[in-house]
């Protein structure tokens, strides 16, 4: 958050809690400067929302760590749930199997910053290993090798890009529940049988994340 966004957030938690800014000139400009230091790397929207989750459940007046703390748990959450790869199709350009060439390192990173910033979701197992993915659920391990030529062709035919079927909004966020990538069907975790529906918590993070955008 930039030093405006914290004032805007600062005067949008007055309107609910007046113990928070501090009415002396000199303190609120020390408050301000505080703030945005300790929520640098948390967006405006998400310390919105932090804010009301905080209220919901305590009567403390809210303090910066109090949404940092929020922010921290949510970036270990996604950075958890990502393998630590990118999805080759996003990157045609790079040779997926050149793991220390610098386009490659700098994909993964921009990956990485792009899951904890919240501006892309973890690429799931699943469908990065269309072939065995219902393999992952006999216990058995599978190896994990970069993707190749012969891998794009196979992703591709099983996921053409033009041929996807136009299914409910929802579909454009990573399920919860069953891990399933944006853009791809939920499954059924017994048989691994592509959904004509969605799982219910699927559709509520991408009710949530409409109403996010609506208050921002
Ligand atoms: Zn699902």
């Amino acid at each position: 958050m930039t030093l405006a966004e914290v004032i805007d957030l600062l005067d949008r938690i007055a309107l609910v809690d007046d113990r928070v800014v501090k009415a002396d000139e000199i303190e609120q400009e020390a408050q301000v400067t505080m703030w945005a230091a300790v929520l640098r790397d948390v967006p405006l929207a998400f310390a919105g929302q932090a804010v009301g989750d905080h209220y919901a459940s305590s009567a403390w007046p809210v303090m910066p760590k109090d949404i940092a703390e929020r922010w921290r748990l949510q970036v270990r959450d996604r950075l958890g749930r990502s393998l630590g790869t990118f999805d080759p199709v996003d990157h045609p350009h790079i040779d997926p199997d050149d793991e220390t060439g610098d386009a490659y390192v700098a994909a993964l990173r921009a990956q990485r910053r792009a899951i904890a910033g919240g501006d892309a979701e973890p690429v799931g197992l699943r469908e990065l290993m269309p072939a065995v993915g219902s393999q992952l659920g006999g216990g058995r391990s599978v190896e994990l090798v970069p993707a190749n030529e012969a891998f794009r062709a196979v992703k591709e035919e099983q996921y053409p890009r033009r041929a996807r079927p136009a299914g409910p909004p929802e579909l454009a966020v990573h399920c919860p529940r069953c891990g399933a990538s944006p853009g791809r069907p939920c499954r059924l975790p017994h048989n691994d049988r592509a959904m004509t529906g969605t799982h219910p918590s699927r559709r509520d993070v991408w009710d949530a994340q409409q109403t996010e955008g609506a208050d921002a």
